[in-house]
């Protein structure tokens, strides 16, 4: 390729490089396949070895794709945290350790599944955990402290007897796979958009807002790397992680110890064999020098170590044949293809459907039914079609219905959208999605009310609306196959307890459209009355942190929907108390705005309820001093935060003066 071709190329790559990073990194919402990303990094990285006067600083290739976002206080990270070279092919993995051998005759590697989450960095202070953030852009990260504590195997306090001054551990946080399998369906039958696989899950996860919501994902996190310590000496990799597990983490599993390329290839290939059986999502497997002093010489790049290679295993994908497509209409409407084929065995699961999107995707593929097709599992996880490769005789291309498939009413497609949508809220399969979803566990939480109930009780025509649920009585329970006395006191009693749900579920339970658990919640946080919900322009409601346009214009068309009307004035006069009780966010002339540095041990509360009690009055804790700092909290047998305290003038506060302050 003649220079000027390859100048214009780069450019095209690094930007579109930069738009899938900042989708991945920053929305978690990636819209292209791992895969393709990394072929394209690996043209822009091929192109600049040939041209190196044609690489720049800011290329994707040099740096690491990530961005801490405002939403979270930022992290500054003391040691810088890197991506991994990644290769495709054992040949590359024999030039690896070729290299290293070259360097270090006697070094040893240790083989590591590479668990397909986020990496976070966990930092304790004299044993107690203190701080966590992300990766970001690999320098500065951001701060989600509040959400890793929700993460049960993370130790609060080091289980080791020695004191430690310092500890820093880098690890992967994940969702397991049945977790996400969970996580989708509701999401699916929520009308929102799905996470697409379990990485992107995780990420979306652990960087929210709220605490409780990270909670409710059950998130988990391996540990794959001790960073920083004070108070203990390591000259291995594998003495660390022998080290951290004792101290309370749980550890990457599955790591062996290798001396030749042959043995690294064999754990490998037993890894990828072991792959689907495993809870977790893997997407390669981790090659690491073992001794911690030739780690030291070797350094790194600016983006990546060199002692370590990442060796990515390619997505599985198989042949089948397109039977069926099948149209499922979801709770708003939408009319949602989904191809039905023969049955195949991909990554360890069977699976015989995949989602079809829209018109556009099956257009856009050639889509007939009859096709032979390739069907791939996307992050292991949600089977998908990629393409047709042979259309059967006389193959016609797949045109959706015009008509809704159950209740037959013209389907409809709004400007801009890609959904079809059956426009008619009678409809029988709207009207049961939408029960179910209203007495979901996160929307009104009606205990006993599920599918089979639901559908009885459409079929029997006691319901039209979710609000004729409160109007069901004893009688008419006794009257459908399998309820007893019991089981009929018992749904009612779930009604009953279900209408003091606060109005966050309330607003969630009615199914708008793009508004989930989180953004119902910000719309209370933002207005705190279904009447000042209601009375909200579009632009206000659009100027709410993490609403657009598009969620604005949702929430504004149903709450002003009469049907809507109709159903919200029904259930307030069934009973429902549509409160809600915002945050108290307290602040404190002392506390806000003001960083407070912690040192010493404290004797009348632990350093994590100092910590929580400061925050909440509007003031920062950080690990370290700086000028930056306003007061140094200091308690028992204080460390050298003191010295530096009293070096750059800062004041300080006894353990008594702290909470004299924190009580009044
Ligand atoms: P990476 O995921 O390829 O590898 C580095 C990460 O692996 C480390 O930061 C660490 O968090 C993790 N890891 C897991 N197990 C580990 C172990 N045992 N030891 C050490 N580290 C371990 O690199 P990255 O920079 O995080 O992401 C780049 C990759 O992300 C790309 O190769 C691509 O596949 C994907 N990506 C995709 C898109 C997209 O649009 N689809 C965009 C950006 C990035």
């Amino acid at each position: 390729m003649e220079k000027q071709q390859a100048e214009k190329r780069i450019q095209e790559l690094s930007k579109l490089l930069e738009q899938y990073n900042y989708e991945y990194y920053v929305l978690d919402r990636p819209s292209v396949e791992d895969y393709v990303y990394d072929k394209l990094m690996h043209e822009l990285a091929d192109l600049e070895e040939t041209f190196p006067e044609l690489r720049s600083p800011q290329s994707p290739t040099q740096r690491v794709g990530g961005m801490a976002s405002n939403q979270f206080a930022k992290v500054t990270h003391a040691i810088q945290m890197q991506s991994l070279q990644d290769v495709f092919d054992f040949e590359q993995i024999n030039s690896f350790v070729t290299r290293c051998q070259t360097d270090f005759p006697d070094a040893i590697f240790s083989v590591e599944p590479k668990i397909d989450g986020l990496s976070v960095s966990l930092e304790y202070h004299d044993n107690q955990f203190i701080l966590g953030s992300t990766r970001g852009d690999g320098f500065i990260g951001e701060d989600v402290t509040a959400n890793l504590k929700t993460i049960r195997t993370i130790p609060m306090i080091l289980r080791c007897q020695e004191n430690l001054p310092l500890l820093e551990v880098r690890g992967e946080v994940y969702m397991p796979k049945e977790q996400f399998l969970k996580l989708i369906a509701q999401q699916e039958e929520n009308e929102e958009t799905p996470f697409k696989n379990p990485r992107n899950a995780a990420a979306g996860s652990l960087r929210q807002k709220y605490s409780e919501i990270t909670a409710k994902r059950k998130l988990a996190i391996f540990i794959f790397n001790l960073q920083r310590c004070q108070g203990k000496i390591f000259s291995s990799h594998s003495e660390t992680l022998a080290f951290l597990e004792h101290a309370g983490f749980q550890v990457i599993p599955g790591w062996k110890l290798c001396h030749t390329a042959e043995e690294i290839i064999e754990v490998i290939q037993n890894i990828g064999d072991s792959r689907k059986d495993l809870p977790y999502d893997i997407d390669g497997v981790v090659i690491k020098i073992n001794d911690l002093e030739q780690r030291e010489i070797l350094g790194s790049n600016s983006k990546t170590p060199k002692w370590a290679i990442a060796y990515k295993f390619p997505p599985e994908e198989k042949e089948t044949i397109l039977r069926e497509i099948e149209i499922n209409v979801g709770r708003t409407g939408a009319l949602t293809p989904v191809a039905v084929f023969d049955r195949i065995t991909l990554a360890g699961t069977s699976v015989s459907r995949a989602i079809l999107h829209n018109q556009d995707f099956i257009t856009e593929k050639q889509i007939c039914i009859g096709d032979k097709i390739i069907v791939r599992k996307a992050g292991d996880i949600i089977p998908e079609v990629v393409k047709s490769i042979a259309h059967a005789d006389n193959a016609i291309p797949y045109i959706l219905p015009q008509c809704c498939p159950v209740c037959g009413a013209k389907a409809v497609r709004d400007e801009g959208e890609a959904v079809l949508r059956c426009p008619n809220i009678s409809c029988p399969a709207q009207l049961h999605k939408q029960l179910v979803h209203f007495a979901s566990r996160d929307a009104m939480n009606i205990d006993g009310l599920g599918t089979a109930i639901i559908t009885a009780l459409l079929n029997a025509g006691f319901v039209r609306d979710a609000a004729d649920l409160y109007q069901l009585t004893k009688e008419q329970l006794l009257t459908l196959e399998g309820f007893k006395n019991k089981s009929a006191d018992n749904l009612l009693n779930a009604l009953e307890k279900s209408k003091s749900a606060s109005l966050d579920r309330v607003i969630f339970a009615l199914g708008i459209r793009n508004i989930g658990q989180k953004a119902a919640k910000l719309l209370c946080e933002s207005f705190g009355s279904l009447e000042q919900i209601e009375q909200a322009s579009r632009e206000e409601i659009a100027q709410i942190e993490g609403f657009g346009d598009i969620m604005a214009d949702h929430v504004c068309t149903a709450l002003h929907d009469d049907s809507v009307q109709k159903l919200l004035a029904k259930l307030k006069s069934a009973g429902l108390a549509m409160q809600y009780e915002k945050k108290q966010i307290q602040s404190d002339a002392f506390f806000t705005g003001k960083i407070f540095v912690l040192t010493g041990t404290l004797s009348q509360m632990k350093r994590s309820e100092a910590r929580q009690r400061i925050e909440a009055l509007g003031g920062k804790v950080s690990g370290s001093v700086s000028k930056k700092t306003d007061y140094v909290i200091v308690g028992e047998d204080p460390g050298s935060k003191l010295n530096k305290a009293q070096e750059l003038n800062i004041m300080t506060l006894s353990e008594s003066e702290l909470i004299e302050k924190l009580n009044s």
